[in-house]
């Protein structure tokens, strides 16, 4: 979004891209929790080298006639807001089910995608996808699998297989998924990628893996801007609403991203 905004900033419209003001403000202590925690803070470092405010462990209070309040007490105007903090479980299962659920609300699930836990397991009940807090074995931990298409698609043929394997009698199998790598586009040209020790950064890390998934699970957009495009056709009449915004246009962007709901359960 920042280097998109700064593109068409300058190519369009001839604002100087100084002029733009990018806040990005995440609740959690760290962004991109898809990736290692040094990882995360070099990417933070790197949009606040290229002129964004990063606001880690703050959280928005208020927007209000184009005024963002944040949980600092600090108070800006911006022209332009992008909410992306994530997706919460449907408020149906803790409210009018008695299935266990976690202070997220998610179902709570045994690895094999059973509901409940290894010690007290729920006969004839299975939940997986976006609404299950489904263990990431592959991270280990209390870590959680991100609830997005790869995992909901690949949980939903382990429970069918699980099921079938009760009905058999036979063992049930965990759930686990291991990513090959992610990447993290940050922009034209520049990203971040890493895959167990290997760490690449800058244009190698957009270059070198782009058939791995990334980050997030970004759409063509992403893809896009790590080959150094700009499109903005999805954008609704970009041109006036740039140019309506005018050189004094603040841009901020609310973390997280596509379905970038806290990877790690809290402690
Ligand atoms: C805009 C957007 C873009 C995304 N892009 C990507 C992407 O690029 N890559 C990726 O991997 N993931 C992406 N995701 C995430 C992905 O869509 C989800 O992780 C995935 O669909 C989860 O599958 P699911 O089966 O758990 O839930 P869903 O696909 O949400 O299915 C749940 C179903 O349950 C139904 N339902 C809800 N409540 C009830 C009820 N009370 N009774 C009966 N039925 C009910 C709903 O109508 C829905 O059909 C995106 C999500 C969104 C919103």
């Amino acid at each position: 979004m920042f280097s998109l905004a700064r593109a068409v900033a300058r190519k369009r419209y001839g604002i100087d891209p100084a002029e733009l003001r990018f806040h990005l403000v995440e609740a959690a202590g760290r962004i991109l929790p898809e990736v290692s925690r040094s990882v995360s803070g070099w990417v933070a470092k790197r949009l606040t080298h290229k002129g964004a405010t990063v606001h880690l462990g703050t959280t928005v209070t208020s927007v209000c006639d184009g005024v963002v309040e944040l949980s600092t007490g600090e108070r800006f105007e911006s022209g332009l807001i992008v909410w992306t903090a994530g997706i919460a479980a449907n408020p149906v299962i803790a409210k009018r089910t008695d299935l266990p659920t976690n202070e997220r609300g998610l179902i709570v699930v045994r690895p094999d995608l059973q509901v409940g836990t290894r010690a007290a397991p729920l006969p004839g009940a299975w939940a997986a996808g976006d609404a299950a807090a489904v263990p990431d074995l592959a991270v280990g931990g209390s870590a959680l699998t991100v609830p997005n298409a790869q995992h909901a698609v690949r949980q939903g043929k382990r429970l069918a297989k699980n099921l079938v394997a009760v009905i058999r009698g036979r063992c049930t199998q965990p759930y686990r998924h291991g990513s090959l790598g992610v990447i993290a586009t940050l922009g034209l040209g520049d990203g971040v990628f890493e895959s167990g020790p290997i760490v690449l950064k800058g244009f190698p890390g957009v270059a070198r893996a782009p058939r791995l998934p990334r980050a997030g699970d970004p759409d063509l957009g992403a893809e896009a801007a790590g080959a150094g495009r700009v499109g903005v056709g999805r954008l609704p009449r970009p041109r006036h609403r740039l140019a309506a915004l005018g050189p004094a246009a603040g841009l901020r962007v609310q973390a997280r991203g596509p379905g970038l709901v806290p990877r790690h359960a809290p402690p």
